[in-house]
């Protein structure tokens, strides 16, 4: 190893996807809030994997914050992106954001890893990952690395193992 490493993550995903509610399970049990409070406009918090230490940023949100959030793609090590696997209407729309995400200029051709969390997996109806991926489009995805991990962010299903695949890629 080399030490421990500092890496920013941003996270997005459509409202509702389970964001609020994956960051929250991510941290150590003594600092999971009871009852969550809705995003503005940003909010940051912190996890480790493997060795590296992750501090998460919630870059979602209301379209007319876009220009805030956007700045903190310069600085972004990572991406985990959230998507309600059980809502199939609304993939089109995340597969929209992902496109305008991976097409901004300072996310354009930057080697770094992007997480596809397909959430809520639990929930009855929801795609399987390799289902997600299609209809996001994934495999056109050629300057990063990618990965699809089913999971639930209410019990913590799978997020251990996706966080794990984002240290081994940074690491
Ligand atoms: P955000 O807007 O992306 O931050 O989404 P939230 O974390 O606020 O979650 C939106 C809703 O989905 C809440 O009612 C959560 O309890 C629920 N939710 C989040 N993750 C899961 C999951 O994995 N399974 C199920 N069934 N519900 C979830």
């Amino acid at each position: 190893g080399k030490g421990r490493m500092e890496v920013t993550v941003l996270v997005l995903g459509l409202d509702n996807s389970g964001k609020s509610t994956m960051l929250n399970t991510l941290r150590p049990p003594e600092q999971r809030a009871q009852h969550l409070m809705p995003t503005v406009a940003q909010n940051h918090d912190s996890f480790q994997s493997g060795g590296v230490c992750f501090t998460a940023w919630d870059v979602s949100g209301a379209p007319r914050h876009r220009a805030l959030w956007e700045r903190h793609y310069r600085r972004a090590h990572a991406v985990i992106f959230v998507v309600d696997s059980a809502d199939h209407l609304r993939l089109v729309v995340a597969r929209e954001e992902l496109e305008l995400m991976l097409a901004h200029p300072d996310m354009c051709g930057r080697r770094i890893p992007l997480l596809v969390f397909a959430n809520k997996c639990d929930a009855p109806h929801a795609l399987a990952p390799m289902q997600i991926a299609a209809v996001l489009g994934l495999e056109r995805i050629t300057d990063k690395p990618w990965h699809v991990c089913a999971s639930s962010a209410l019990s913590g299903t799978g997020l251990a193992d996706g966080v794990a695949w984002l240290a081994r890629q940074i690491r």
